[in-house]
């Protein structure tokens, strides 16, 4: 393929997609492809002393921050944090927005996760599939004559069925872009999430930034033994043990296939 890709990341929240593939956006943003990040909320419930409309504000401006230091899309639906629901309403804006932003790799949620807007994220995205190409769908805007590949973003969620990728990429290489872009979310890493988990709040960048470094290396550092076999089919057996970090991704059989021929097309960067 001789233009860049289109790749559409689309999670529930502010800073889903940087953590579930914010080194695959390092990866294709260094190879000069186009990488868009959505949030289906605007975030606005995660805070324990912000309000909704405040949070809301400071949400936004971290997610531009991190647009600018990548130099992607970032794109707010802004329903409700912590309402997210596969409404009809819900699904023609994403139809428009999957339609307009012509991805040739769409990454979201899995449908079974312990988050209700994970669920309807997925939800919504696997509703908009198919319509995608069906043009008396959403009319006003041009309708896609092929569906893109769609692929899940890692979990650690067992039932009904374990995450099972088709790819596995090495992200030890652009591991502090990762955790640039996790610093950007300052109210996340550095007062939210602490609080969720009976810790003191952390002030001041370098801490936020290692906050989000001990959070990343606890939810996201297991994928690399958990996959092992599958980073040393990919990598082989000889550079398997210095992969550190991996980003995973399952397809999604409600878009189109991934093949052979596409899978190298789509992860240029694997070897
Ligand atoms: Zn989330």
């Amino acid at each position: 393929m001789n233009r860049p890709l289109r790749i559409l990341v689309i999670g529930a929240h502010p800073d889903d997609c940087e953590l579930k593939a914010g080194g695959v956006t390092a990866l294709y943003r260094q190879a000069g492809h186009h990488v868009t990040f959505v949030s289906v909320s605007c975030g606005n419930a995660g805070h324990h002393r912000l309000a909704p409309t405040e949070l809301a504000a400071l949400r936004k401006t971290e997610t531009e921050a991190v647009a600018r230091l990548m130099g992607i899309n970032y794109i707010i639906m802004g329903q409700n944090d912590g309402e997210v629901l596969p409404t009809l309403e819900l699904r023609r804006q994403m139809i428009a927005l999957i339609r307009k932003e012509q991805p040739d790799l769409v990454l979201t949620h899995r449908p079974n996760d312990y988050h209700p807007d994970h669920r309807g994220t997925s939800q919504v995205v696997a509703d908009a599939a198919y319509l995608l190409i069906v043009p008396n769908i959403v009319p006003e805007v041009p309708a896609l004559r092929e569906n893109p590949v769609i692929m899940y973003l890692s979990d650690n969620f067992q039932k009904p069925t374990l995450f099972d990728p088709a790819v596995v990429v090495d992200v030890t290489p652009v591991f502090e872009s990762i955790l640039d872009q996790l610093a950007c979310h300052a109210c996340q890493f550095g007062q939210w999430l602490p609080y969720t988990m009976l810790k003191p709040e952390v002030e001041g960048p370098a801490a936020i930034r290692q906050a989000a470094q001990d959070f990343y290396e606890a939810f996201n550092g297991p994928l690399a033994t958990r996959f092992r076999q599958q980073i040393e089919a990919t990598y082989g057996k000889e550079k398997a043990p210095k992969v550190q970090f991996i980003e995973a991704f399952e397809p999604c059989e409600y878009g189109a296939p991934l093949t052979a021929e596409n899978k190298k097309i789509l992860f240029p960067f694997l070897p």
